[in-house]
């Protein structure tokens, strides 16, 4: 059934208030064909739980809210087992299944707010795993010729926060996302992040199990980040931009204590928070946007912010990184 003129507000995590002419929701593959086709002449878009969105106006098309569900094991092989799950469960959902069943590989991407459908839109990553270390195939719609699709890992053309659907939004839904998952016998940690470490040993979990790494995760991340349930934001605002080692170096000299990490012989990821803060961004609020205390990559809006205050916030931060570091930030989030 079409909802007319749906109220989105608790649908995006921002909690920016906009509304959706036609807003469906997709339970079943089925019945998202048919809208598809009768819809055929209408622009579609399509979110999960909104927890990567800005909403800068109401939704004019037709709104596709991604309710499938389901997570199937297909088979176990050789010390992996392969799952195909729903594009509407949540992403946290999915981690604590796999949890509770001793299935490995996602742990570190512990209570990242969404759903299964987006977490491969940006390649969803945290505490050095992504979506793609997983991942080994997915369904998608084509909007406009309401085909069914699958993609394989290669053609999902993963990178830092990108992917072939992020490249070419609106062509494609994603319906169903397949896992290979380790079991006990190949499980492998990944505790290479010091603050992994360091939660581990205040945690006095000396022998780390999965559910350690992911207990000691979700401890890091309530303390570093905002709740969307009582502060709107959508986590990192902007994505932290990649330079070669010749500017790195300039930079540096300039800005002794500027946060980077190596990527390889000749880039260099600057730490976005660190430029922002450095720009004197901290402690600012316009027009009920502000930057989180402990974090500053995420944006909060305040209460009763609209999407276009958060969006010129932004560029204004964009604006002043550029001329004081002259550094190009891009958003992280997608702006509609
Ligand atoms: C507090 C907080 C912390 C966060 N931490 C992280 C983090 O650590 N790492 C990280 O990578 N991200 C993080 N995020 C961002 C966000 O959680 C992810 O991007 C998540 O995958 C978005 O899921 P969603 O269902 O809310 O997508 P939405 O916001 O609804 O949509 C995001 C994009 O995906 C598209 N999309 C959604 N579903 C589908 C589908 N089924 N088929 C095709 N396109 C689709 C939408 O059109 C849109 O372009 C965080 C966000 C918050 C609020």
């Amino acid at each position: 059934m079409i909802k007319k003129n749906f109220s989105l507000k608790n649908h995006n995590t921002l909690g920016v208030v906009v509304q959706a002419n036609d807003c469906f929701f997709a339970h079943d593959l089925y019945s998202l064909q048919r809208v598809l086709h009768v819809y055929s002449k209408k622009k579609v878009q399509v979110i999960g739980s909104g927890s990567n969105i800005l909403f800068t106006k109401n939704i004019t098309g037709l709104l596709i809210k991604m309710h499938i569900k389901g997570i199937y094991v297909l088979k176990k092989q050789a010390g992996y087992v392969y799952l195909k799950v729903g594009a509407g469960v949540l992403w946290h959902d999915l981690v604590c299944f796999c949890l509770y069943r001793n299935y490995g590989g996602i742990e570190n991407l512990i209570l990242i707010p969404g759903t299964v459908g987006a977490a491969p839109i940006q390649n969803i990553g945290a505490y050095g795993v992504s979506l793609s270390d997983t991942m080994v195939a997915l369904t998608a719609i084509h909007i406009e010729s309401g085909r069914l699709k699958i993609f394989s890992k290669a053609a999902c053309d993963f990178g830092y926060r990108q992917s072939f659907f992020k490249k070419n939004q609106s062509q494609y839904i994603i319906t169903d996302v397949t896992f290979r998952l380790t079991l006990p016998i190949k499980h492998q940690l990944h505790t290479q992040y010091g603050i992994i470490q360091h939660t581990l040993n205040q945690m006095s979990l000396q022998n780390p199990t999965i559910q350690s790494v992911g207990n000691a995760i979700m401890h890091i991340r309530k303390t570093k980040l905002p709740d969307p349930q009582k502060i709107g934001n959508v986590g990192s605002f902007f994505q932290n931009p990649m330079v070669s080692q010749k500017k790195y170096r300039r930079l540096k000299k300039k800005n002794p204590n500027l946060i980077a990490y190596a990527i390889d012989a000749q880039h260099v990821k600057l730490s976005a928070a660190w430029l922002i803060e450095a720009c004197g961004w901290k402690k600012k609020v316009v027009n009920k946007v502000g930057l989180y205390d402990k974090h500053a990559l995420v944006l909060v809006n305040h209460g009763g912010a609209t999407g276009k205050s958060i969006k010129a916030f932004a560029q204004t931060i964009q604006e002043d990184v550029k001329k004081k570091m002259t550094v190009d930030l891009k958003f992280e989030v997608n702006i509609w």
